[in-house]
């Protein structure tokens, strides 16, 4: 007898992977030039030439400190350098204490919403969501609520959210720049729902925390800036990670921020390391953890990703696709041109233009492209995206 919930998550593997294998079987077939794969977020632009650098200058040091145990929550000078940055940029005053390192963020939500569930609490997403909170929520023996997208600016439907808060709410997780959707949620979304947050917390008398995911902070354009949670919330837990940012998600690395603002922030973050203990995210990554503190205020070259949304964004909506300009993050969700996205995804598969159907991130009717790819794909893959909308 083994975990059957565990067999299940282990065996089925998601939609946007199964598309990934597909496409890597299908370039054997006719060649790699040939498949437009536009489905898994690997970031496609390198790594700064500094993280290149800052690990060659790690490898020179003794073995012993190279390749040693740091303490369980991470080094305390790095997460030290991680608080001074964060708080350069935010205006915060967090120390080495308030961060716990880990093995980018989903081991950052992972552990955060493992140290806040008791039987019969309840988390809240908004769709489209990224599908793995929900293994997360459920492994940890929480209930999730699905708040519906809001399907006119892709920001939050706060009516529905509204509805959905009960005494058995523990937490809201939130993702801004929003993978799928591209979209920054707004100042104004961002006041609104504390707002509603902070009152909610009062007529109950309970705390709900608000997990900010945020692994695509740094990927914005326009000069947008992206508002930080936590000086909005009190009770904000930030997750977040290097994969994007640094365009090193292999290496696996990231923090959990808990600010003390927060309620019961000692108790908090002592749960954290618990949770960290009990599913081993102990001692993230040791040279990574040195790599992201010397690298944390190392701006990465995002233009390329700017040129590719706009490249696709504009020739999509020529074509007559309907979408949601991208502010951020790799990725356009478009409206498919028939209700069931998953047919859409299968004509486009006939094509060979490989695209992911929005229904496991919590939303129909839309599929899902990521644009962490060349510049030339897009180029190659545009007219066969016009052919495809011929067939409408
Ligand atoms: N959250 C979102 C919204 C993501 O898109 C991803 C990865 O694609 C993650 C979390 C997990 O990122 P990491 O590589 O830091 O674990």
């Amino acid at each position: 007898m083994i975990n059957k919930q565990m067999f299940e998550y282990g065996s089925k593997s998601s939609v946007i992977r199964e598309l990934f294998s597909y496409g890597l079987e299908r370039k054997k077939i006719v060649g790699a030039d040939k498949v437009y794969d536009f489905s898994i977020g690997n970031p496609s632009i390198p790594a700064p030439a500094m993280v290149k650098q800052v690990i060659l200058e790690l490898l020179e040091e003794p073995a012993e400190v190279l390749h040693g145990y740091s303490p369980a929550a991470g080094d305390p000078k790095v997460r030290e350098a991680l608080a001074d940055s964060v708080n350069r940029k935010f205006g915060t005053r967090y120390r080495a204490d308030n961060f716990y390192m880990t093995a980018g963020a989903a081991a950052s939500l992972a552990i955060s919403i493992q140290a806040l569930t008791v039987p019969g609490d309840e988390f809240i997403v908004f769709a489209p969501f990224f599908p793995e909170y929900a293994v997360w929520v459920e492994t940890a023996g929480a209930k999730l609520l699905v708040t519906p997208a809001d399907t006119e600016h892709f920001q939050i439907h706060l009516e529905a959210f509204e509805n959905l808060l009960t005494p058995r709410t523990k937490g809201v997780i939130i993702n801004s720049p929003n993978n799928p959707s591209g979209v920054v949620y707004s100042e104004e979304t961002i006041m609104k729902l504390s707002e509603i947050l902070e009152r909610k917390q009062k007529e109950y008398g309970t705390s709900i925390y608000l997990l900010a995911d945020e692994p695509y902070r740094e990927i914005v354009y326009d000069g947008l800036k992206v508002p930080f949670i936590p000086n909005y919330y009190k009770n904000t837990l930030v997750c977040y990670s290097y994969s994007k940012a640094l365009s090193m998600p292999g290496e696996r690395i990231g923090y959990v921020i808990v600010p003390d603002e927060g309620e019961n922030a000692q108790e908090v973050m002592a749960a954290i390391a618990g949770a960290g203990r009990a599913l081993g995210y102990v001692c993230a990554p040791v040279l990574f953890q040195r790599v992201a503190a010397r690298c944390a205020d190392v701006p990465s070259d995002i233009s390329a990703y700017k040129r590719n949304r706009d490249l696709l964004y504009g020739g999509l909506t020529e074509f007559g696709y309907e979408c949601v300009r991208p502010q951020g993050a790799f990725y356009l969700f478009v409206r498919s041109p028939e209700p069931d996205a998953k047919a859409f995804s299968e004509r486009a598969k006939q094509h060979d233009v490989l695209v992911v159907p929005s229904d496991s991130f919590g939303c129909t009717g839309y599929v899902r492209v990521s644009y962490c790819v060349s510049e030339k794909m897009i180029r190659d893959a545009l007219p066969v995206f016009a052919d495809i909308m011929k067939e409408y």
